[in-house]
């Protein structure tokens, strides 16, 4: 495995490659690495010839300046996983690398509707953020594929949404969510539970899979406030969101017509850690 923490470096090897017509995978990651992040390791490594993996705390798309102080990094541990599992290239780059005018930069991407709701609601310029990252990392990798993990619904659609803005010659691969026994879904924030939170926070997920045993067609209203219990009971302090949406365009939805595709959505505080999950309803 060859790290590389220069961004002309690792563009410079990468596109001799591109050019000798080796796909390139990309997994871009904030490090802290748990099988989730490696799940999407290993669909790269099965369906491209080099798989890429960054590793960087992207300053600009944290919202919350706390949350930027406490994430968690495992940097070691992190080489190691990633070598285990087969990776070629890390990159592993300085905040000067990604971002060489300094990261005060102006809200450019046009997210539209897509920022408004959700995560673009409750964390305000979080997905500029990200699209300043992932803009900047594409243009220096120029992968074939990129790797995301369902777990970032949103952010899914908002990558694919600054792909096609700026025209990226890149195909997506979303990988499904990777989940402990309980149900929680894996995240590098979980590793600022206590054991008795971790386990308390699958009540997150609990309430998605209430939604999905439940929901008909009709209005929505008294459903989300049985899954909004499920949550408060299991021990989360707040709830941003528990929520139903459109699953091609997220727009919310009230009542239901038994035919749009759904999906449930939520964003909850364990503590002071905030975490997220989804679940496809229908079909
Ligand atoms: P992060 O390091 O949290 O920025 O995540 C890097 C990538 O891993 C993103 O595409 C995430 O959606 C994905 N990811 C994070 N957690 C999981 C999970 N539990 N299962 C699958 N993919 C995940």
């Amino acid at each position: 495995m060859i790290l590389y923490k220069n961004a002309s470096d690792i563009s410079r090897y990468l596109s001799e490659k591109s050019a000798s017509g080796q796909n390139i995978g990309f997994v871009p990651t904030m490090g802290a690495l748990h099988d989730g992040h490696l799940g999407l390791i290993r669909h790269s490594k099965l369906t491209t010839h080099i798989t890429v993996c960054s590793i960087f705390v992207n300053p600009t798309q944290f919202n919350d300046p706390g949350d930027f102080a406490k994430y968690p990094s495992t940097l070691d541990n992190d080489l190691y996983l990633l070598e285990k599992a087969g990776c070629d290239l890390v990159f592993l780059p300085p905040v000067t690398e990604i971002y060489p005018d300094g990261t005060t930069l102006p809200a450019s991407y046009r997210l539209g509707y897509l920022e408004t709701i959700l995560e673009g609601r409750y964390r305000p310029g979080h997905f500029q953020g990200v699209c300043q990252v992932i803009d900047r990392l594409l243009g220096i990798i120029r992968p074939g594929t990129l790797f995301l993990g369902q777990k970032d619904y949103q952010q899914c659609m908002v990558i694919k949404k600054l792909i096609s803005l700026k025209q990226y010659p890149v195909s997506t691969q979303i990988v499904p969510t990777f989940r402990e026994d309980s149900g929680l879904a894996l995240s590098s924030r979980n590793l600022r539970l206590s054991p008795e939170q971790k386990k308390a926070a699958a009540g997150l997920y609990r309430s998605l899979q209430f939604l999905k045993a439940k929901v008909l067609a009709g209005p929505l209203r008294s459903l989300l406030r049985e899954a909004e219990k499920i949550v408060t009971d299991a021990g989360f302090s707040a709830i941003d969101y528990i929520s139903l949406a459109n699953r091609d365009t997220l727009e919310e939805i009230g009542e239901w017509d038994g035919q749009i595709p759904l999906v449930a959505l939520g964003a909850a505080f364990m503590g002071d850690v905030r975490l997220i999950d989804n679940l496809i309803l229908h079909p």
